[in-house]
């Protein structure tokens, strides 16, 4: 799959992939259809995102003869989603990497100070030895993600990445600059924030899109 990459961002944008990403943008596509486009669209980022995992040989019998095989090396990958859209990005990659172990974490912003306030945390034993993909469809300010993965830092990850669907110029800086170690997975970087936080031209708030709440 081609991709591009820069600074630490790489630009996973096959063809497929954008054409499902315009059908996604639509103001007219119902979330029954989203739902399914923002799946589909997951597990194309896993190829990429996953590009350079190892792998180990084991000694297999196919119906004709003994082989030496491929299978992913342990330990487990751990995906973490960003609640609540992050669910959506989520089952797609867990269709790719059904072994795959899962963290949460919730997050929301106190109207006061506009800082990510952390209200819930589940992450696997052994966060140190996992590489851990952190996942929300959109990065916009930033501050969620830059915060989420302070904490699963915090809980001993040293191999972590990002991968979001679109991703804002200033959502980008913020990352990067909190997190220079942690590569950002993106399909489209769109071209600006508006004064509520929302990504041009974007597709709407992608929480109430998965979920029909809007
Ligand atoms: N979150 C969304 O769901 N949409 C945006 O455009 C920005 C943040």
């Amino acid at each position: 799959m081609p991709d591009k990459s820069r600074d630490g961002v790489i630009l996973v944008d096959h063809p497929l992939i954008r054409h499902k990403l315009t059908l996604m943008r639509r103001n007219d596509t119902p979330s029954n259809l989203f739902r399914r486009l923002l799946r589909e669209i997951a597990g194309l980022l896993t190829y990429e995102v996953l590009r350079d995992v190892k792998l180990e040989t084991v000694t297999i019998e196919t119906p004709l003869e003994t082989m030496e095989a491929e299978r992913l090396a342990g330990p487990k990958l751990c995906f973490v989603s960003i609640l609540r859209a992050g669910n959506g990005l989520l089952d797609g990659m867990l269709d790719m990497v059904p072994s795959a172990r899962v963290g949460t974490i919730g997050l929301y912003r106190d109207e006061a100070t506009l800082q990510p306030v952390q209200y819930y945390l589940k992450l696997p034993e052994g966060m140190a030895g996992r590489l851990t993909i952190v996942v929300d469809p959109m990065l916009a300010t930033g501050g969620s993600a830059a915060a989420a993965i302070t904490r699963i830092k915090e809980a001993g990850a040293k191999d972590i990445r990002f991968a979001c669907l679109l991703a804002a110029p200033e959502g980008i800086k913020t990352l990067r600059d909190a997190h220079p170690d942690v590569p950002i997975y993106t399909a489209a970087i769109d071209r600006q924030l508006n004064e509520k936080g929302y990504i041009l031209p974007g597709l709407g708030d992608a929480g109430d899109r998965i979920y029909g709440t809007r």
